[in-house]
C-alpha cells in the first residue's frame, strides 16, 4: 500500500465524540434516542412543494455566488423584522451551505496563523476544529453549571491575549440550551469593544426561544460592526438536509468572505434556495407551531429530570436539556454508555462539548412525546438501579 504525507493539521483533529455514540446506537434495536441534534419535524409541505416547483420549471443552474438575490432580499427583510438588524441584500448577506459553512468561511476570512479565538465551552463540537483548520488557535473559556452555563464577562477578559482575534458566541446554546439576555450580552459587548474583538455570533437557534424575546448580538449597542451573524434554516425551519445557512455582516467582512465562498463552494444548492424563499415568505406559522411544541416538551423533560434527581436548569432555547448526573458518581461517558447498554436510551456525554460539560449529559427533546415518556421511564429505572448499587 502506498503511503502519503497528509496534512498534519487534519491528522491532529479528533473525530467527533457524538458520532461514536450514534454508530453504536444505530447498530442496536429498540433504542430511544435523545441523541440527535435535529428537529423531529419534516420540512412543511408547502416548502417542499416550492422546491419541486423550481425543479419543474427547470431552475437547475447555479445561482449568483452570494445566493438568489430574491432570497437575500427576503433574508434581509426577515432579519430586520424578527431581530431588528439591518443588512443590505446586495453587499452584506451570503447564503451558505448550512451555518457550518458560514462559520468556516468567516473563520478562514478573519484569521492569520496563530490568531486566537475564544471558544465558550460547552459548545457545538465543530468550533475548535474549524478554528484549527483555518490556521487559528482555539482557546477554551469554560462556562460552568453554577452560572447556568452563562459565560461571565470577567472570564472572557481573563482569556484575552495579544493574539486574541475573535470570540465564538452561541445563544441559544448547543448543548446547554442556555440563552443570554440582552443585559448579559451587553456585559460581554463591553469586553468585545474594549479589546476590539470580532464576534462570530451563531444564532442558528434564534427561532427556538421560549421565555423571552430573542436579542441578536448585532443589535446590541456598538456591536454591529464587530459582529458576523450566523444563522440558517436547519433548526427553526426544520430544514437540516437542505443545507442552507445565512451569514450577515458589514460589507468589510462579507466582501472577502464571498471570495472564499465562491472559490470553495460556488453557491448554495439552487433548489434548496427556492424552498428557503418559500419558508421565509410563508413559513412563520409553521415556526410558531414547532416552537410551541418544543416548549411543551422542554417543560416536560426538565420537570422529569429534576424529579428523578438529575438537577436541570430550564433551558431558554434550542431543543436540548443538559441535566447534571453528578449525583450518580459516574462520569458523563460512563453514564451515557451504561444507559445505552442497560436501558437503550441514547444521550450524549457532556464531556464531548468541552471540559466544563463533564458531569452533564445532553438530551435532545426533539423527539415525540411518547419517546420522551419512554426515555424518562427507562432513565428512572436506570437511576434506581444505580442508586441501589451505590448504596449496596
Ligand atoms: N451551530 C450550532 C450551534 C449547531 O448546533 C449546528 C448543528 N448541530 C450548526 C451550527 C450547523 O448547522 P447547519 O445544519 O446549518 O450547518
Amino acid at each position: 500500500m502506498r503511503t502519503f504525507t497528509l496534512s498534519e493539521t487534519v491528522a491532529s483533529l479528533q473525530p467527533s465524540g457524538i458520532r461514536k455514540f450514534f454508530d453504536l446506537a444505530s447498530s442496536m434495536e429498540g433504542v430511544v434516542s435523545l441523541g440527535v441534534g435535529e428537529p423531529d419535524f419534516v420540512t412543511p409541505w408547502h416548502v417542499r412543494e416550492a422546491c419541486i416547483r423550481s425543479l419543474e420549471e427547470g431552475y437547475t443552474a447555479y445561482t449568483a455566488n452570494a445566493g438568489l438575490l430574491e432570497l437575500r432580499q427576503e433574508t434581509s427583510r426577515y432579519l430586520k423584522q424578527r431581530f431588528d438588524v439591518s443588512y443590505d441584500p446586495k453587499t452584506q448577506i451570503i447564503i451558505t451551505v448550512g451555518a457550518s459553512q458560514a462559520i468556516d468561511i468567516a473563520l478562514r476570512t478573519i484569521l492569520n496563523p496563530g490568531d486566537e479565538v475564544l471558544i465558550i465551552e460547552p459548545c457545538f463540537v465543530s468550533y475548535a476544529s474549524l478554528v484549527t483548520l483555518a490556521g487559528g488557535t482555539p482557546v477554551a473559556v469554560s462556562a460552568t453549571g453554577d452560572n447556568d452555563f452563562k459565560v461571565q464577562a470577567e472570564q472572557l477578559e481573563e482569556a484575552i491575549t495579544e493574539r486574541t482575534k475573535a470570540v465564538m458566541l452561541c445563544s441559544p446554546n448547543n448543548p446547554t440550551g442556555t440563552t443570554l439576555s440582552r443585559s448579559e450580552l451587553e456585559q460581554l459587548a463591553e469586553v468585545v469593544e474594549r479589546y476590539n474583538l470580532i464576534v462570530l455570533s451563531d444564532e442558528i437557534y434564534a427561532e427556538l426561544v421560549y421565555d423571552e424575546d430573542y436579542t441578536s448580538f448585532a443589535a446590541i449597542r456598538n456591536m454591529y460592526e464587530h459582529t458576523i451573524l450566523i444563522s440558517g434554516f436547519s433548526k427553526g425551519f426544520a430544514m437540516t438536509g437542505w443545507r442552507l445557512g445565512i451569514v450577515a455582516a458589514p460589507a468589510f467582512f462579507v466582501e472577502p468572505m464571498l471570495k472564499v465562498h465562491q472559490y470553495a463552494m460556488m453557491c448554495a444548492p439552487t433548489m434548496s434556495q427556492y424552498a428557503a424563499l418559500e419558508a421565509l415568505r410563508a413559513g412563520e406559522q409553521d415556526v410558531v407551531q414547532m416552537r410551541k411544541s418544543y416548549k411543551q416538551r422542554r417543560n416536560y423533560i426538565t420537570k422529569s429530570f429534576n424529579s428523578m434527581g438529575l438537577s436541570c436548569h430550564s433551558p431558554g432555547g434550542a431543543f436540548y436539556a443538559f441535566p447534571s448526573i453528578q449525583s450518580t458518581g459516574l462520569t458523563s461517558a460512563e453514564f451515557a454508555e451504561q444507559l445505552l447498554w442497560e436501558e437503550k436510551v441514547a444521550v450524549v456525554p457532556g464531556s464531548v462539548f468541552g471540559a466544563s460539560g463533564e458531569g452533564y449529559i445532553r438530551c435532545s427533546y426533539a423527539a415525540s412525546m411518547e419517546q420522551l415518556m419512554e426515555a424518562v421511564k427507562r432513565m428512572e429505572r436506570f437511576l434506581q438501579k444505580k442508586d441501589r448499587t451505590l448504596h449496596a
